[in-house]
């Protein structure tokens, strides 16, 4: 039987060893830290419940196709709900809510534009169109090459690779708060909606075709269902484990070393962050420059709090945006002119709201992120003056005092992303899909260097984000099932 080691414990990694274990391969693990999940653990504090990482479910169709895979439903291992409303905008003027389906919305859009609500209807039928092609096919692709983006499909809708999402909302909306709130789901991917393809409006029909959802006890049930799955297909998952270095011999890859032990194997697949992957090659074994990582496009890393409070708060919903400063401000202070932002938008996540398993009685499990740019100083100082500006924000947003309620508050920031994940630059979700990083534009999940090496996560193929990072570990498994 030949052996596959996989280095990480995040999604990508997990769902790269359940399609390897299933196809008869022996599987073992390596995972620095003491609990299995990366970027989506989970921190139980005094009764309060928190996703450190991801807290939006949304494609769930992804979900039900990876678990399909191996005989399963989703409802083996958790309960998903539908939230409704999805989530609230919150503006200096006024509140958007949206709802749990398009009849909903469109009353929303039509309360703030007259007429725009035909638009709506027409803009989320292209959105699905794209959608039926991007994840039923473009996103299936490994990336190995550009003829992968050339389907009959794709060449129907070239143009909308060469204009951008913000061209294509400004067209048929003026309102600069429905402009906004269509132009958050793309946000998820990681770029400015203006460096964005407009073909990525499928992000759109997620969002607003397909929903958001909860699975019950947060998003680190997922996170255990693959631990679990992984486990029932013979997977030996090592935590607090890190590989220190990829042994290599004549240009094929012999296995890693981990705590002074060497482990051998036919193949070593990472999932932890690319550049400090090769980082544990020696300097010829790797493909990509300093310089080629220095230029690339990051997704943003965050400021996050994670905050019990000792009351149930008022005028909130499961999740919150906060989109009463400048967007465009705040963007080009991520990717134009890295800086801590001037006026930030900031996004809330209060998952007691709807499930009482999150929080102790009568109080609130409030997770509260902050984008901002990789690579920025961060200091105890920065942290308290940002949850200062948070904090007086959201109080006189949704009217009411929370300060005095708050029994601890725990912060995560650029250099926990480095130290804890051996992020690069302390990046968040990875990097960008913009079109310069799109397929075959984006970090190869195979390495051209070391027989027999492979990649996946958030900065291969396809992207950020859950779903893709299922589908990353999908396509790494396929790569070496065909060989
Ligand atoms: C704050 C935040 C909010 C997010 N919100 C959402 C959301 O709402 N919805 C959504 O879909 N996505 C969201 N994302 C993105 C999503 O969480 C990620 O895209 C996804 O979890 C990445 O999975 P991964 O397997 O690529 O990487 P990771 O989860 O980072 O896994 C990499 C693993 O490798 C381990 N590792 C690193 N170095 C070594 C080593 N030398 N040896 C062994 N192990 C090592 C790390 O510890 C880590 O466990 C969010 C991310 C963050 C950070």
């Amino acid at each position: 039987m030949e052996k596959v080691i996989v280095i990480g414990s995040g999604f990508s990694s997990l769902s790269a060893s359940c399609y390897l274990a299933k196809a008869g391969y022996e599987v073992e693990m390596f995972e620095k830290n003491a609990t299995v999940g990366g970027r989506a653990r989970q921190l139980v504090k005094d009764g309060f419940t928190f996703d450190i990482g991801p807290s939006w479910y949304w494609m769930p169709d992804i979900f039900d196709k990876f678990f399909a895979d191996f005989h399963k439903k989703t409802s083996d291992y958790y309960q998903l709900d539908k939230l409704n409303p999805a989530y609230k905008i919150f503006f200096e003027d006024d509140i958007i809510t949206i709802g749990d389906c398009m009849e909903n919305i469109c009353s929303e859009f039509e309360r703030i534009e007259s007429g725009s609500s035909e638009h709506l209807k027409q803009f989320i039928d292209e959105a699905q169109e794209n959608y039926d092609i991007a994840i039923n096919k473009v996103v299936l692709r490994p990336g190995l090459s550009p003829l992968e983006l050339v389907t009959k499909e794709t060449v129907l809708k070239v143009d909308q690779f060469f204009k951008t999402i913000s061209q294509q909302v400004r067209k048929r909306f003026k309102n600069p708060k429905l402009v906004s709130t269509l132009e958050f789901p793309v946000l998820f991917l990681g770029a400015k909606p203006n460096k964005t393809p407009s073909f990525y409006s499928f992000m759109n029909f997620a969002d607003f075709g397909l929903g958001t959802w909860h699975p019950k006890g947060g998003m680190y049930e997922i996170i255990k269902a693959m631990k679990s799955l992984a486990e029932e297909l013979g997977v030996i998952i090592h935590t607090q484990s890190p590989a220190s270095h990829i042994l290599v011999s004549d240009g094929e890859v012999l296995g890693i070393r981990s705590k002074g032990t060497n482990h051998l194997a036919d193949y070593v697949v990472s999932g932890a962050d690319y550049h400090h992957t090769e980082t544990l090659l020696d300097k010829k074994y790797r493909q990509y420059s300093e310089e080629y990582w220095d230029k690339k496009t990051y997704a943003p890393s965050s400021l996050l709090f994670y905050i019990g409070f000792d009351k149930k708060l008022e005028n909130i919903e499961h999740h919150n945006l906060f989109f009463d400063t400048d967007f465009e401000k705040h963007a080009q202070e991520i990717y134009d002119e890295p800086q801590w932002p001037t006026n930030p938008l900031f996004y809330a996540n209060f998952p007691s709201v709807t499930d009482a398993s999150m929080a102790p009685k009568d109080q609130e499990t409030g997770f509260f992120l902050i984008p901002i740019a990789p690579g920025l100083e961060d200091t105890p100082q920065l942290r308290d003056q940002y949850y200062d500006i948070v904090m007086d924000r959201f109080e006189k947003l949704t009217k009411q005092t929370v300060k005095k309620s708050v029994i601890f508050k725990e912060s995560f920031c650029v250099n926990d992303f480095v130290e804890q994940y051996n992020s690069y630059k302390g990046n968040a979700y990875g990097l960008a899909n913009t079109l310069r990083q799109t397929a075959f534009l984006r970090p190869n999940l195979k390495s051209s260097k070391v027989k027999n090496l492979f990649f996946t996560g958030q900065l291969t193929v396809p992207g950020p984000g859950v779903p893709p990072s299922l589908i990353s570990g999908k396509l790494v498994a396929d790569l070496i099932i065909k060989k």
